[in-house]
């Protein structure tokens, strides 16, 4: 498989990059088919929708990680369903999770988004306001800093690609340098996985390849 022939291309181990399934817009049997087929973590990009196929599949021991945009208003129903946030873009955002996040469950780990793409993408921390933003979140009781991630804009030059990926990599080492224990890079989609691998990924968030176009 991809991931498999990218980890050896890059002369690392398959086992270092997990795999997301990204089952946005499928329908909660899409994703009871490719748990049957021995998928257990997934990744949804929309509140509404995935709460609800959280809840639909709870018992199924999956792993839910919301990787989508958040506004604070939706954050209580995001801070207990899912085990991973992908997406945190700004303090009030975690530190509203970590107020919700209910003690009993273990803390919730999560990345912050990086924009490395400059003006062609709008969503994600600049990388200049990243350090600051990095400490507070490490600080917060409730959260657990794992790492960064970031979309770059859609290209197929791989050249870019792999630019992007080495910048979010070079980000995530300084932030180790500056005392923070990161050991993730969320990074890759269908269309980029192999670049993302090259650089370093360790979690490639994958939808149209696993399950077809979305209409
Ligand atoms: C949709 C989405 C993906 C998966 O994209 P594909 O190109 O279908 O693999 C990954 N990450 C995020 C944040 C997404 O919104």
């Amino acid at each position: 498989m991809r991931i498999a022939r990218a980890a050896e291309a890059a002369g690392r181990d398959a086992a270092e990059v997990r795999l997301l399934a990204v089952s946005k817009t499928w329908p909660a049997d899409s994703v009871r088919e490719a748990a049957a087929a021995g998928q257990c973590a997934f990744g949804e990009n929309y509140v509404q929708e995935g709460a609800e196929k959280v809840d639909a599949l709870a018992g199924l021991g999956l792993e839910w990680h919301f990787i989508g945009p958040l506004q604070s208003n939706k954050t209580r129903l995001v801070a207990n369903r899912f085990v991973w946030v992908h997406s945190i873009d700004r303090l009030k955002i975690a530190e509203r999770l970590s107020a919700q996040r209910d003690a009993h469950l273990p803390p919730l780990e999560v990345c912050i988004q990086v924009n490395v793409s400059g003006e062609a993408s709008k969503s994600g921390v600049a990388p200049g306001e990243l350090p600051e933003l990095a400490h507070a979140v490490a600080g917060l009781p409730r959260l657990r800093l794992r790492g960064l991630m970031a979309i770059p804009e859609p290209t197929s030059d791989v050249a870019l690609q792999r630019a992007r990926f080495a910048t979010l990599r070079q980000l995530r080492d300084q932030l180790n340098a500056d005392g923070l224990a990161l050991d993730t890079l969320s990074m890759g989609m269908s269309d980029d996985l192999e670049a993302a691998i090259a650089e370093g990924s360790t979690m490639v968030r994958v939808g149209t390849a696993i399950f077809g176009s979305r209409s």
